[in-house]
């Protein structure tokens, strides 16, 4: 029996436990160490979900870089695209840089794409997208993705970050509604 557990109105069980997810983090972490020594990146953490994300995998990171975190807020815009995201809390010119986004999950891919959309105006040398977790068959954007942790099919999870209305984050291991 897998363990479960309640959150709000809903049932969860035990999915990807805590070892196998750092086992997936510090297999990109050896990824991004090889690919971008000289590089001198700069992480750009997408809060919130990606706060335990972001400090397993900077812990795993040996180049020298920097970090920093920012919010998305998503608005309707006027152009074709369905949403745009206002990046918030970017204090640091990324100009000439090479920024590295880290994402807790792409789904649909829409606020990836959005979002490095955004950081090209800020024009960086180039945006690589380390990702948590990647649910291949949602995707619905052309997107490429430079460092997946772990793949996962297309269950609602919560865990390592990730919340069920807010709740949740908190958990070591990952879990997926019942
Ligand atoms: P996308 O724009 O790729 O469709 O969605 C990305 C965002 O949707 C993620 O950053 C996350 O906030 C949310 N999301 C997608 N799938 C899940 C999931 O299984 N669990 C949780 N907690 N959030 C998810
Ligand atoms: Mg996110």
């Amino acid at each position: 029996m897998k363990e479960i557990i309640t959150i709000r109105d809903k049932q969860f069980e035990l999915f990807i436990e805590q070892e196998v997810i750092e086992q997936g983090i510090k297999r990109i972490a050896k990824q991004i160490n090889s690919d971008l020594a000289g590089k001198n990146p700069i992480f750009l953490a997408v809060l919130n979900g990606a706060f335990m994300f972001a400090g397993e995998l900077m812990k795993e990171v040996s180049v020298p870089s920097e970090i920093t975190f920012v919010r998305l807020a998503s608005y309707h815009g006027t152009t074709t695209t369905n949403k745009v995201q206002e990046v918030l809390g970017l204090n640091e010119s990324i100009e000439g840089r090479l920024v590295v986004i880290v994402e807790d999950i792409v789904d649909s891919g829409n606020t990836m794409v959005s979002l490095v959309e955004e950081l090209k105006k800020l024009q960086p040398e180039a945006v690589k997208i380390a990702t948590l977790l990647f649910k291949p068959a949602a995707l619905r954007q052309k997107l490429h993705l430079d460092y997946v942790a772990l793949e996962i099919p297309n269950d609602f999870i919560v865990g390592y970050g990730l919340d069920y209305d807010g709740y949740g984050r908190n958990l070591k291991d990952i879990y997926k509604v019942k």
